[in-house]
């Protein structure tokens, strides 16, 4: 008997061996890879002319204008340490609203009329692209006549070089606008978000009297979660292929139940893949330090150490695209979507969050004396404030299809936005409040100001996995962003509320402060004021919880179940006026956000609506027919063979099988019907998503279930899309 291409698969994975990586990082020395294909600020020093070093700088901590020269000196130096290491392009390298990132590669070779070539890059060429691109989704922001993008250098993040396997290209961080400064892409809002984050933390920093510090970024660390499966199974699944999830597949008899897989030891051709992953990151500067097993069987994680959010981001970005190249190389498919198989855990990248003044200080980091943890209360009051006030703010950011199957379900953190503090830290917040004594605290009222703070504990018991945004000793972890996504629209919302929340404390300090309350007592009255207000976004329980659902409602947390719902966040006036008051999106900007995000959703529901029908009607309900007419077979030559022989087995299957097969062709049919209806609402995308959402997952969800229940019933071999017990523990 031959075998299937199932089986054929599981016998050529038996054999395979780990892959070697591209850098034997037992031969290299870490500290002299790492960032050796960065431009960074130490090479530029190193080959920029002194003076146009400084006005580099002078760019990068005031926001001057470079001069055309100063450009062309830079460019020129770039150019020369790229070719001398091998590059022959360049590109601009930005992120458009699909969520991933784009590229247009340029020679860096000019042809001359006398036939030869030379090598060039300008200032010019450097600073601003035109790389057209009309063809990204712009929310109707751009008419076809003026649908040129335009790229912007972005000198806060470093150019870097990117290795193929036959060539070197040079990649420049740019910003992606259109022909008026239109933002269309997510690089933009969070660079002018950490703009105003800047502001406003220096401002309040100013009226609590420190005017050490002279500038405030945002501080981001991504743990990024994904799945590996072989590229043997993954060829053979035409939902993954497409839609980066699984449509179908039972649920197999063993899953994550046994907690096997969490933490367990790395089996040898994944560590090989890390290791290879690792590898590439070093030498971008990209500072990897964590790598593990996940809960789900085929998860794992990887984390960096904390960098400046734009930094961060980009290189989030960059670490997904080395992942999904490298898992090729190790016969691995890297899949980043949020749920790609049903029934266990969906994978997040949690954000751990801060905030850090330019003298190395952490702004959420409980101080040591009366007057930094005075600060360190007003910050963390900030930020409860800002979820509290604008929780919906951040639930738009991290809304997506996919991690709809994530948020909500009863594994990841819920739509609902609270805040988790741990009991110390609640304890405090309520002691300010009531002007209580705190249950901890030997002594007097918790006056800010006057006494230090009780240690909160920072270790990983106190912690409270099923919060979506959790206080962890000196940041906070936002736990429901998507595996998937770029972290630059969390980043940039979470930079905007805490920006905006900033501003209203000032503003109130300041207030008391000239009508001749004392310093001190305008922090104490503002603080508890404020805390009062925010109180009911602090939640320390377990989030996924019925109970909790309950009580969010009595509270008055939002609580938007899905991307639909979500994307009407950006049509709020409250939060249009946010947006546009801070300077990080326009009115326009905004709605055309909100028209992408709606269009996103019905296109991938629509994918995946025509790729249900499709795999139910060309894969399995045929070879469920074939298994009937088998059994069937069987059934009629029993009884032929030997009169009043029992054939029981055979007709109770056969009519299982027959009844099932019916199943799976009534539920495709009807599925067929609303995808031809929801042709309807062309042009009306909102009414389209609303119609994706209640008529078409739901359908979609009915042929699953029928196909579910038929392959476990069929003869394994003639089953043809590889199982979940294959995918998930076959490596
Ligand atoms: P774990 O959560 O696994 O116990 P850590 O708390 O040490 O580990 O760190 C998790 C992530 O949080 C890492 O990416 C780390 O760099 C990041 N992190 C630590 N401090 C900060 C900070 N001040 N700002 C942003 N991210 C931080
Ligand atoms: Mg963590």
């Amino acid at each position: 008997m031959s075998l299937t291409p199932r089986e054929a698969a599981v016998q050529a994975i038996s054999t395979l061996q780990p892959v070697a990586a591209r850098i034997d990082l037992t031969k290299r020395d870490v500290t002299e890879l790492y960032g050796e294909n960065v431009f960074s600020m130490a090479v530029m020093r190193d080959v920029l002319p002194k003076n146009v070093f400084e006005a580099l700088q002078r760019t990068l901590s005031r926001g001057e204008k470079l001069e055309v020269a100063h450009a062309d000196a830079i460019a020129n130096a770039m150019k020369e340490w790229a070719v001398a290491r091998g590059a022959t392009h360049y590109t601009h390298w930005f992120q458009p609203m699909t969520g991933l990132t784009a590229e247009k590669h340029d020679s860096f070779v000019v042809y001359t009329p006398e036939g030869g070539a030379i090598t060039e890059f300008s200032g010019k060429t450097l600073i601003q692209g035109e790389p057209d691109a009309s063809s990204f989704p712009s929310g109707g922001i751009r008419a076809t006549f003026e649908a040129r993008g335009y790229t912007a250098w972005d000198p806060t993040s470093p150019a870097f070089l990117f290795d193929g396997t036959n060539g070197r290209t040079l990649y420049i961080p740019t910003a992606f606008c259109g022909y008026n400064g239109e933002a269309l892409d997510k690089k933009t809002p969070l660079l002018r978000s950490l703009d105003a984050l800047n502001k406003q933390a220096l401002r309040l920093l100013r009226v609590l009297g420190n005017a050490r510090p002279s500038h405030v970024t945002s501080t981001v660390g991504p743990e990024q979660e994904y799945f590996l499966i072989d590229r043997h199974f993954y060829a053979q699944r035409p939902d993954l292929l497409a839609a980066g999830r699984t449509l179908f597949g039972a649920r197999p008899p063993k899953g994550q139940e046994l907690e096997d897989h969490y933490f367990g030891s790395i089996r040898p051709r994944v560590l090989a893949f890390m290791m290879d992953v690792e590898g590439e990151c070093y030498r971008l500067g990209i500072p990897i330090k964590t790598r593990h097993n996940e809960v789900a069987p085929a998860q794992f994680e990887v984390a960096p150490i904390f960098e400046r959010a734009n930094v961060a981001a980009d290189h989030n970005m960059l670490v997904m695209e080395i992942m999904r190249t490298v898992a090729n190389r190790h016969g691995f498919h890297c899949l980043l979507h949020e749920k790609p198989f049903a029934g266990v855990n969906g994978s997040g990248k949690h954000n751990n969050w801060s905030l850090a003044d330019d003298l190395g200080n952490n702004l959420l980091e409980p101080g040591h004396t009366p007057e930094d943890n005075a600060q360190f209360l007003v910050f963390l009051t900030a930020v409860l404030r800002a979820v509290n006030q604008w929780g919906h703010v951040l639930r738009v950011a991290i809304a997506s299809p996919a991690n709809d199957h994530r948020l909500g379900a009863n594994e990841a953190p819920p739509a609902i936005i609270s805040v988790f503090l741990g009991e110390k830290l609640t304890e405090v917040v309520q002691g300010l409040i009531t002007g209580a004594r705190g249950a901890s605290r030997k002594g007097g009222v918790l006056n800010i100001g006057a006494q230090a703070l009780p240690p909160l504990p920072r270790d990983a018991s106190d912690r409270n996995r099923t919060s979506p945004f959790a206080f962890t000793g000196n940041k906070f972890e936002f736990r429901a962003v998507g595996s998937s996504q770029t972290i630059a629209r969390p980043i940039c919302h979470l930079n905007l509320i805490v920006a905006e929340s900033l501003d209203h404390m000032a503003t109130q300090i300041e207030k008391r402060v000239k009508g001749k309350v004392s310093l001190h007592d305008a922090i104490q009255a503002v603080v508890q004021e404020t805390l009062a207000e925010s109180q009911r976004v602090i939640f320390n329980g377990d989030n996924y919880s019925k109970e909790w659902h309950a009580e969010a409602e009595k509270r008055g947390l939002p609580n938007l179940r899905n991307t639909v719902d979500a994307a009407m966040v950006f049509a709020d006036k409250k939060v249009i006026e946010l947006f546009s008051r801070f300077g990080v999106l326009t009115d326009q900007e905004l709605r055309s956000r909100h028209t992408v995000m709606l269009e996103n959703y019905v296109k991938t529901l629509s994918i995946e609506a025509h790729l249900t029908s499709n795999i139910a009607k060309s894969m399995l309900l045929p070879a469920g027919l074939r298994y009937q007419r088998d059994v069937a077979d069987t059934l009629a030559k029993t009884r032929e063979a030997a009169k009043g022989v029992t054939a029981t087995a055979a007709e109770s299957m056969l009519k299982e099988i027959a009844y099932l097969t019916s199943r799976l062709k009534e539920t495709v049919d009807d599925l067929d019907t609303l995808r031809a209806e929801a042709d309807s609402h062309h042009g009306d995308v909102p009414g389209h998503a609303k119609f994706c959402r209640d008529k078409m997952l739901p359908a979609m969800d009915e042929v699953r279930a029928a196909a579910d229940a038929l392959e476990l019933a069929v003869d394994d071999r003639a089953w043809p899309l590889p199982k979940y017990r294959e995918m998930l523990f076959v490596y």
